[in-house]
């Protein structure tokens, strides 16, 4: 049975693949985009903010890895336009996508469901569910040139078993997971693309510190030391696995 967590990824593991993450200027989605880099990737580096992405491809630079590119989305304002123009723009410079890694997310206030204001609920859904739907679909063409290509979506424990307050947060992973099944169950048989969620489990980020804010973040994971199951979800060592869920932490 594949488990994630117990793979090691070999230094040049994913030499000749294209991945694309979004929300990869801070937390989770730098830290992977980086370890992507080191194990020789070519990283396409998806956020709202070019500033953050421009830091990032810096440091792939500085440390000679393979050249990555920064791809600017807003997913709360994103038009269709937008969605082709990137599609366009990986299918123009790589000719294919090896892996797609929904990891940009917005965690909305924590409220009961009784208060929970509606324009945030729809910001939420918008931005962690249609978003991560919306890419995928425009993604998919490029996706299936691809030998062997893996699309991971970005789960939670809240996203698994319902907890009080979590309110849109929640629910929008619930739907990930679906989002997934859905799309694993369509592709499999019919293409090389497999499709899986992965929950990263707490980590050291700007969203956990906004639920969290009490917390000692000195006591969470760094971002770091999370991202070999993400390289093994998102290179060859998970060819053959689709529509499962997986746990980054045990
Ligand atoms: P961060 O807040 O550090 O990172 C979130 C990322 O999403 C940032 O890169 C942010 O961009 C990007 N983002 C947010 N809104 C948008 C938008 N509208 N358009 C484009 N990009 C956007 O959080 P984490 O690293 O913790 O979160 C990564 C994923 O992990 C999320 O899906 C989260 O739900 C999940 N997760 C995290 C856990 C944790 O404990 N940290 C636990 C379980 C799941 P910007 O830099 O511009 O803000």
């Amino acid at each position: 049975m594949f488990d994630p967590r117990a793979h090691t990824s070999a230094p040049d593991e994913l030499a000749g693949r294209v991945i694309a993450i979004t929300g990869a200027s801070g937390g989770i989605g730098r830290a992977v985009a980086l370890a992507c880099a080191q194990h020789q990737a070519q990283v396409v580096l998806i956020g709202r903010n070019a500033a953050r992405l421009e830091a990032v491809h810096a440091e792939i630079m500085a440390a000679a890895l393979p050249e990555a590119s920064i791809a600017v989305l807003d997913l709360e304002r994103a038009l269709a336009g937008d969605y082709d123009q990137l599609a366009d723009a990986v299918l123009e410079r790589y000719g294919r996508l090896d892996g797609l890694l929904h990891n940009a997310g917005m965690l909305g206030t924590l409220t009961p469901i009784e208060h929970y204001d509606v324009p945030t609920w729809c910001r939420v859904m918008h931005v962690n569910v249609t978003a991560a739907f919306a890419l995928t679909q425009v993604l998919l063409p490029a996706l299936k040139k691809s030998p062997d290509a893996s699309v991971v979506f970005t789960a939670s424990s809240v996203g698994r078993r319902g907890r009080a307050y979590w309110g849109a947060y929640a629910v929008s992973k619930f739907a990930i997971e679906g989002l997934s099944q859905v799309l694993a169950d369509e592709l499999e048989g019919l293409s090389q693309v497999r499709v899986n969620t992965l929950n990263p489990g707490r980590a050291r980020t700007n969203m956990r510190r906004q639920a969290y804010p009490a917390e000692n973040a000195e006591t969470l994971p760094l971002p770091e030391s999370l991202t070999a199951p993400y390289l093994a979800l998102l290179g060859p060592a998970s060819r053959g696995v689709t529509g499962q869920g997986f746990d980054a932490q045990r």
